[in-house]
């Protein structure tokens, strides 16, 4: 197996893995530079595939279509349960791949990996499960004829994911694309891709036939170019709702079928019953984890008026206890942004916020190892006016905004007052309270009392603006199936 970051001299990656050969360009060609998000050093290089190998990759995964769609699901549940476990067994590279290039804390890149495999072992499970692809029969009103309710595999699904979350947004895709019999051609983020190079390698290490999974690396344009190709039956795209908007414009072209997991600009909301110990860890999680790099990321918090001040001062000294710094030790807990692009976007916007109106309350600090990378210390923003640009924008960095309320209903309207419904955190000590807050609150996952816990029996996907579908759980699997019926003659 190719080891791309442990090598003393920058790696290159190649272009393009299709049909399980890798294909490097003319040294000529563009190659785009990886990072070392935490000290901003280039640790390697990436070739960017031209639009024949995009061609040639979607061709690959068509030819091997039709032997892997007919592949028995138990044959397809050995495969995947493969692929976990050798996830599991290379926990320790991926982890410091995913530390190296995104920077990530060493508790939270182990989440990750841990995340990927439980993802896989999940579908492994679904396609041993002979209920799962059985045919369902139908009860009709005219016994001459019988009716069937099948799922067949989509096609060649293109899977497109960003930077943030790596391997997982990853494992989310090509997971339940594999159980239901697609093949994939997969394009990862160009700041992030040799993460996504290993889990490759790792896939078909475990077997998984050449021409089933093949890998496509560039920015939007290799993306975009991907969308369009006729061959494409089926894109799941990761990434900002204005990608997702020219995704979806693509996809039309030729009825492909979609899921799209965007933005979001999410609420976590304290009531005045709230264990305010708990509010407050949750709040540092929901807006600090990743460095605010999450769509779900809860970054509007509302707080009752009744233990606002309480919040904010138990607030301020978490947000400075947090330990900003490369990933190394057990006590780091926010890690550097992901590009150096990324954080002028986030500084511009906080920036643009204040500028506007909106005024810092706290900040945290950065340690004096922070100077090469891409840092940037947590900000908490008190009271911004609705229409600010903090408060209606996803930001995708370590800025949180709070704001008091004083009645459900209230909350509530500010929570919902978006056009965005990924996800909605709730921390209240009366049940009765939480039940309502589930039922009015327009978000596709409300979390209520808990961290942003995420299980893959349970859907991921958001309302409005935050995209079409779900992934995970058994609608994920579906979302790689044509659903169809027969009906037959009985007699
Ligand atoms: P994008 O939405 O641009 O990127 C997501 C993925 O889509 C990447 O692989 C990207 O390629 C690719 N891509 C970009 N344009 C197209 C296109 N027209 N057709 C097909 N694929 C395309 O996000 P960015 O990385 O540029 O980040 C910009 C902002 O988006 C962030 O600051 C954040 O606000 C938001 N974002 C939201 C995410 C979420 O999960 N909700 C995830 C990531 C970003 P490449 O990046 O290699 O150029």
């Amino acid at each position: 197996m190719t080891t791309y970051i442990t090598e003393d001299k920058p790696f290159k990656l190649p272009a393009a893995t299709i049909a399980g050969h890798a294909k490097h360009n003319d040294p000529s060609a563009t190659s785009t530079p990886i990072h070392n998000a935490s000290t901003g050093a280039i640790i390697g290089w990436q070739e960017h595939a031209t639009a024949e190998q995009i061609d040639a990759a979607v061709r690959a995964a068509h030819t091997a279509l039709p032997t892997w769609r007919t592949t028995t699901p138990s044959t397809r549940a050995k495969l995947l349960k493969k692929i976990a476990e050798l996830i599991e067994a290379d926990r320790e590279r991926l982890s410091a791949t995913q530390m190296q290039v995104s920077g990530k804390p060493p508790f939270e890149a182990n989440l990750d990996v841990s995340d990927a495999a439980a993802t896989f072992d999940y579908y492994a499970g679904l396609c041993a499960d002979t209920t799962t692809f059985a045919p369902e029969q139908l009860k009709l009103p005219d016994d001459t004829v019988t009716g069937e309710r099948y799922y067949e595999a989509v096609g060649v699904a293109a899977l497109i994911v960003p930077w943030n979350f790596p391997m997982v947004t990853t494992a989310w895709k090509i997971a339940p694309a594999l159980a239901a019999g697609c093949t994939i051609v997969l394009k990862p983020s160009e700041f992030t891709s040799p993460i996504e190079h290993m889990l490759a390698e790792i896939i078909a290490e475990a077997g998984v036939p050449d021409g089933v999974v093949n890998l496509v690396n560039g920015g939007g344009a290799v993306g975009a170019q991907l969308t369009a190709h006729p061959l494409i039956d089926k894109i799941s795209f990761t990434g900002s709702t204005a990608s997702g908007k020219k995704v979806m414009q693509a996809a039309a072209q030729d009825m492909k079928r979609v899921t799209l997991e965007l933005g979001g600009k999410s609420a976590l909301i304290v009531r005045a019953d709230a264990d305010i110990e708990r509010a407050v860890s949750l709040a540092v999680g929901g807006a600090f984890t990743n460095a605010g790099q999450m769509c779900s990321a809860t970054a509007r918090i509302l707080v009752h008026d009744d233990v606002y001040r309480k919040f904010m001062a138990a607030f301020e000294t978490a947000v400075r206890a947090i330990v900003v710094a490369p990933p190394a030790g057990d006590d780091v807990a926010m890690g550097p942004l992901v590009s150096a692009a990324q954080r002028e976007r986030v500084q511009a916007l906080l920036a643009q916020g204040v500028e506007t109106g909106a005024s810092v309350a706290f900040c945290g600090q950065l340690d004096t190892a922070c100077a090469q990378g891409f840092f940037m210390a947590p900000v908490v923003v008190a009271e911004p006016a609705v229409d600010n640009v903090l408060w209606t924008e996803e930001v995708f960095g370590p800025v949180a905004c709070v704001k008091s309320f004083r009645t459900d209903e209230e909350a509530i309207t500010l929570a919902n007052d978006t056009r965005y419904g990924l996800v909605a955190t709730v921390v209240t000590a009366d049940p009765d309270a939480a039940r309502h807050y589930k039922t009015q609150l327009r978000a596709g996952l409300v979390w209520i009392n808990t961290p942003q816990l995420i299980f893959p029996q349970v859907c991921w996907g958001g309302l409005g603006l935050s995209g079409i579908g779900r992934e995970l759980g058994l609608a994920g699997l579906r979302s790689y199936q044509e659903l169809r019926h027969a009906l037959t003659d009985a007699n």
